[in-house]
């Protein structure tokens, strides 16, 4: 027994890497944020305080932002190896800053515009000619402008003052403003304010990424791996424990604006953040693909601009010695499981059955929890559906196989109508019953084959192998005739609620799952403005704002 402890203790100092055998000292790096300390980067204190970064060999110094400074630049003149950054940095690589996005933490921009609200202003056109204040580094409130058809000049632009007392105090008209943030003072003086967003115009960028360098990565992948692994590690954990890290926050950083203020904001990050339906830091680069031609089609960006070395493609194999190492720390630990079991079985044969019996059980939970991760890799907890993950790896083999065969494949966009005034009439949990009555009623309904997919917070993606485009319509318009006609019953409340949907189908439509899902979203827009409650299908050629 001794012996095999001896050998134990080799094998574990030799290939694995526990903290007491490689003490090496931690490595410094700067994070350079792009705001003052707040919830908005809750993940990256977690990974400091859990000790993910010190894991990973990093000791982060995490620095806020003075409104008004440029983080980009910061991490460009090397003052920090780690940057967060807007969907700009795809602006700035055009202006030939080597910027590289490690990750995506904002699935959606929480950029915004907040008007007093006045009868005089109810739609991003009233800002005409008003007095707007309009932060630096804000190019999708300039796209959102502009696909609207507003010239950016057109306003009068002032300074940002960065205090929502300005507002308040009727000195301007509307400010540029995170939905995370300044709406919080806003309600707490019961101002009456409309937000606009631009995903009404259909412009829908990522909001926060996790940037670095060319020269970061080319000098140290490894570091800015482990970096990145941390951080998100760090964004799961804070997700899971918004009181703790807002607690933290207070603690380490002071109290800029209280506890409540902390909690505030990081529910409304959960909608952008989607951490139930999006793998944190998941990026896809036909997201990017749509934020570039969103930009070219407002002229700031040419036409395919090239994403190569923009976005970052961590190499998953690690070097062969490596893994040689790896496989021979595995088969020295199966010989010496090996080793120990003979050793019972000699002298103890009646526990090693016992044991045997136990390992049975332990093999069935392993099985039963490995099925159970999977699942919740590829589903969405609230409504059981597949969540995007899922649609963005097999929708591309769906269509493959479409067209092997020769056959049809339609792809519906579904968007709950007027779902926000829901949430703000009825409460977030009556929400929740209507997302979870939704997907019971598609679920309820399908046919085999079909991929229902909860797309965002209250989108849906649905894909119809084999179907053509009018059958498919009229197979959306059922569900959308039945869900129109469900009374919901929440409490005292009963209500009713609607959806409109937007159809692409293959080959007509497009040949690609962003063209089709682009195509499919135009549609569901047109959709929306032409009243709501209603499925349009996708036009021959593409449609404007796509
Ligand atoms: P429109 O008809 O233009 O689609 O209006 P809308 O209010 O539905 O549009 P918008 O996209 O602005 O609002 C979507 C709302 O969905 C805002 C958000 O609070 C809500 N939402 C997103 N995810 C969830 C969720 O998981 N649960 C609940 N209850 N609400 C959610
Ligand atoms: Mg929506
Ligand atoms: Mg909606």
């Amino acid at each position: 027994m001794k012996t095999l402890i001896i050998l134990l203790c080799c094998v574990l100092s030799w290939g694995g890497s526990p903290a007491w055998a490689q003490a090496r000292p931690l490595e410094k790096v700067t994070l350079q944020l792009k705001w003052l300390h707040q919830f908005q980067f809750a993940g990256y204190y977690a990974a400091q305080e859990m000790g993910f970064y010190r894991e990973a060999g990093l000791e982060v110094d995490i620095r806020e932002a003075l409104p008004g400074s440029d983080p980009i630049s910061l991490v460009l003149q090397g003052q920090a190896q780690y940057g967060v950054g807007t969907s700009s940095l795809l602006l700035r690589r055009k202006q030939g800053a080597p910027v590289v996005v490690l990750g995506v933490i904002f699935q959606h921009s929480p950029l915004v515009f907040l008007a007093r609200g006045t009868p005089e202003i109810s739609s991003v056109h009233d800002l005409t000619g008003r007095r707007v204040m309009i932060e630096p580094l804000s190019d999708e409130l300039l796209a959102y402008l502009r696909q609207e058809g507003v010239k950016p000049e057109s306003l009068s632009g002032l300074d940002h003052s960065f205090d929502p007392k300005d507002l308040l105090a009727g000195r301007v008209d509307a400010i540029s403003a995170y939905i995370t943030d300044e709406p919080y003072f806003l309600d707490k003086a019961r101002f009456p304010y409309l937000t606009l967003t631009p995903r009404s115009a259909g412009i829908d960028f990522y909001g926060d990424n996790l940037f670095t360098t060319e020269a970061e990565l080319g000098r140290r992948p490894d570091r800015a791996r482990a970096f990145l692994e941390a951080s998100l590690k760090g964004w799961r954990y804070a997700m899971s424990h918004p009181e703790e890290i807002a607690d933290l926050i207070i603690r380490r950083y002071g109290e800029r604006h209280g506890r409540d203020y902390l909690l505030y904001e990081a529910r409304q990050m959960q909608p952008l953040i989607q951490p139930d339906l999006v793998e944190l830091g998941y990026m896809n680069p036909g997201r990017w693909h749509h934020i570039a031609a969103t930009y070219a089609s407002l002229g700031m960006l040419p036409e395919d601009f090239p994403l190569e070395g923009f976005l970052y493609d961590p190499k998953p194999a690690p070097p062969l010695s490596t893994n040689m190492r790896l496989v021979l720390v595995a088969l020295g630990a199966l010989v010496l499981i090996f080793f120990g079991v003979a050793l019972q079985i000699a002298r103890l044969n009646r526990r090693l059955r016992k044991s045997m019996a136990d390992m049975t059980l332990a093999q069935a939970r392993l099985r039963e929890s490995e099925s159970r991760l999977q699942q919740q890799a590829t589903r969405d907890s609230l409504t059981g559906l597949f969540n995007r993950r899922y649609l963005d790896e097999t929708l591309e083999l769906e269509i493959a196989q479409a067209r092997r065969h020769g056959h049809p494949l339609s792809v519906v966009m579904l968007d709950l109508d007027h779902f926000k005034q829901v949430n703000d009439t009825y409460g977030h949990q009556a929400g929740d019953e209507v997302l979870k009555a939704l997907g019971a009623m598609l679920q309820e309904d399908s046919r085999e084959g079909d991929i229902l997919c909860r797309y965002g917070g209250e989108e849906f993606c649905l894909v119809f192998p084999n179907m053509p485009p009018a059958a498919a319509q009229a197979r959306a318009d059922a569900w959308r005739q039945r869900f129109a006609a469900q009374v919901h019953q929440f409490g005292d409340f009963r209500f009713q609620v609607t959806f409109s949907a937007g159809l692409a189908s293959f080959p007509e439509h497009g040949a690609h799952r962003d063209e089709l899902i682009e195509r499919a979203d135009a549609a569901l827009y047109r959709a929306k403005h032409q009243g709501r409650n209603r499925v349009e299908v996708a036009v021959q050629e593409a449609e404007p704002g796509t």
